[in-house]
């Protein structure tokens, strides 16, 4: 199945749908370790992205515009840490796709990929430091290690679901290294992080929007 920028306005559409449902539990998360505003700022960047790739025209705007568009939006429209996060991981999807028309599903995976890499490049964040790259690099790496043993793509992101929500699951056990919760040490343990938490409601919803 070809993915054309027709599918990636509605997959952006879709993501922001899911982010807005869960905008306050995201506030809940980010209250208990952050600043409160985790939900909101997501919300604020989805809705920006998903609006701005809305107006593109389908037939004329190639899936680099697509992305370079949606990062604007987001970057402009969040004040927080991850603002800039997601910005970059459009931008990178943007790069990893240069010149298609249309994504295969080995483009459509590369993107992802580039996605997840975009995040630890701008961030600086390994694995184990609580933050949502403890959803973001598993899943990424589920996703291309699925591929190469031949899966197909809705399996190859089923599994990146898995990764992302194990991977979250582990932040509750961490103390934070990176953001703005590294200040609270010990007291941030037991809580899981915001950031892992809305990178497994998108990837999630990335996955939906494939099997769909
Ligand atoms: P802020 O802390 O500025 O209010 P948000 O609430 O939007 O920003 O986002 C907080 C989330 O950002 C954290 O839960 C964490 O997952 C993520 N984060 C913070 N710093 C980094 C970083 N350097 N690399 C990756 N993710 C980070
Ligand atoms: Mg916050
Ligand atoms: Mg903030």
């Amino acid at each position: 199945m070809a993915i054309a920028t027709r599918e990636l306005q509605q997959m952006f559409s879709l993501t922001a749908e899911e982010v807005a449902k869960n905008r306050d539990r995201l506030c809940e998360l980010d209250g208990v370790i952050g600043d409160g505003d985790h939900g909101l700022a997501m919300d604020a960047g989805w809705q920006a992205a998903s609006k701005a790739v809305l107006q593109l025209d389908e037939v004329e705007v190639a899936p680099t515009f697509l992305f370079n568009t949606a990062a604007k939006a987001f970057l402009n429209a969040v004040g927080a840490s991850s603002g800039p996060l997601y910005a970059t991981a459009f931008m990178r999807a943007g790069t990893a796709v240069k010149d298609k028309h249309t994504l295969s599903d080995d483009d459509f995976l590369d993107a992802f990929r580039a996605m997840a890499q975009g995040i630890q490049d701008r961030g600086k964040a390994e694995t184990g430091e609580k933050t949502m790259i403890d959803a973001w690099r598993p899943a990424a790496d589920a996703a291309m290690e699925a591929r190469r043993t031949g899966a197909n793509i809705s399996a190859c992101l089923d599994a990146a679901v898995r990764a992302a929500r194990d991977g979250c699951e582990a932040t509750r056990d961490m103390v934070a290294a990176k953001g703005r919760s590294s200040r609270l040490g010990d007291r941030a343990l037991g809580h899981i992080d915001p950031g892992a938490a809305s990178a497994v409601i998108v990837i999630e919803a990335i996955s939906a929007f494939l099997t769909r």
